[in-house]
């Protein structure tokens, strides 16, 4: 049996039409990069954004349309964001070596994902993850998060979860769920003292499975807790997954060493918009007598911010409640959503949002300041 030629896989397509507008994908000009080789077929459906979702059964249909085409061994179709500068789809299975994909196939149903990630690791990472995640839902959100962190999960912890997530068909699983929040973690998959030795690939693949095999429905919000730091995996993360931007989470001392900047650089190489820098462990909040003490130079992450042009998103102190609450499961946003850390994370939750609802759904408004 030979392989199908690319000509013969687009003529298979075009009997697949879009039904809004009645034509076929081919001449609606929404594939792009059709890769074939050896039987193995890829390719990407240019769709909007944030109607993703609606083209997932067309989706289905282009693989099947083309799967059923005599010769074919594999087809690999994804939506990708429509852009001027046609992103390439992944090579076809069979292809181990082609270069790395500059697509990052949409996740149907995930109208924005967001990394929360830093320069090293036990800054407060995952605090402000969950919190900013709980802040988002607060605001009246469909928020699930995802913790790439897979070196030292912490959301089954920090979200009071255990347990290990269903699957209804063997596939795909169903998240986990607290206070609102959908979430999937490497930590519900293998047990806490299993030790990990994830190698670039295999942290690809688990991110891909958490991101793509998991039954997040519809959500407005996806936050990725990305591991610590900013080497080859942390990297790889960025540049696959479709982020519609990164908060870089970061102590007064971390801006000091300029590990904040490192984050920065990852993200700009990668083309993913920073929304802003949250500096934790801002200061010294007192249990006893609430009193405030600066014992880092407090105040460097909002000057190091406008010096690098970044959005300086708000301060956390250094409190005790916070590492309690997150300690017992139940983080601080949840546990006293009417105090003062609350209404902080609350309102970076909301700034965030409004900064990529303008990306995703109208053109960012200009803010001049007279
Ligand atoms: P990372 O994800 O950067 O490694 P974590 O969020 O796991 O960091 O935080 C490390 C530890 O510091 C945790 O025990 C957490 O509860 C605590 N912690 C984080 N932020 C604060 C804060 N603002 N005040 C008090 N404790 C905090």
């Amino acid at each position: 049996m030979t392989a199908p030629s690319e000509q013969q896989v687009l003529d298979a397509l075009r009997t697949v039409r879009d039904t809004a507008s009645g034509k076929d994908v081919v001449s609606l000009g929404m594939v792009s990069g059709l890769a074939v080789r050896d039987g193995h077929v890829a390719f990407a459906l240019e769709v909007p954004r944030a109607r993703a979702a609606e083209f997932e059964p067309l989706r289905r249909t282009a693989e099947q349309a083309v799967d059923a085409l005599d010769g074919v061994l594999s087809v690999s179709a994804v939506l990708t964001a429509e852009s001027a500068a046609k992103p390439a789809p992944p090579p076809p299975r069979g292809h181990a070596h082609g270069a790395p994909a500059a697509a990052k196939p949409l996740v149907p149903g995930i109208t924005n994902i967001v990394a929360v990630a830093s320069g090293k690791g036990g800054v407060g990472k995952s605090t402000t993850a969950v919190n900013l995640a709980l802040g988002f839902a607060a605001n009246g959100l469909r928020v699930g998060i995802l913790d790439a962190d897979i070196y030292g999960p912490s959301m089954p912890r920090m979200l009071g979860i255990s347990g290990k997530p269903n699957s209804r068909d063997g596939k795909i699983l169903e998240p986990m769920e607290n206070y609102g929040l959908k979430c999937m973690s490497m930590g519900f998959l293998v047990a806490e003292d299993t030790p990990m030795i994830w190698r670039g690939p295999m942290v690809m693949s688990a991110l891909n499975q958490m991101l793509r095999d998991v039954n997040w429905g519809e959500l407005d919000i996806l936050v990725v807790d990305l591991p610590p730091g900013t080497g080859d995996a942390q990297l790889t993360m960025a540049q696959q997954v479709p982020l519609a931007g990164a908060v870089i989470v970061s102590t007064p001392q971390d801006i000091a060493l300029l590990d904040a900047r490192k984050g920065l650089n990852m993200f700009r190489k990668v083309d993913v918009p920073v929304l802003g820098i949250v500096e934790n462990m801002s200061y010294f909040c007192c249990p006893n007598c609430g009193h405030r003490s600066e014992i880092f130079s407090h105040g460097g992450a909002r000057l190091e911010a406008e010096r690098l042009g970044v959005e300086f998103l708000g301060e956390v102190p250094l409190d005790i409640v916070i590492r309690e609450t997150s300690d017992e499961g139940h983080p601080i946003v949840v546990a006293q959503p009417d105090g003062e850390h609350a209404r902080v994370f609350r309102g970076m939750a909301q700034r965030v949002w409004e900064k990529i609802a303008g990306q995703t759904q109208r053109p960012a408004p200009r803010i001049v300041i007279q």
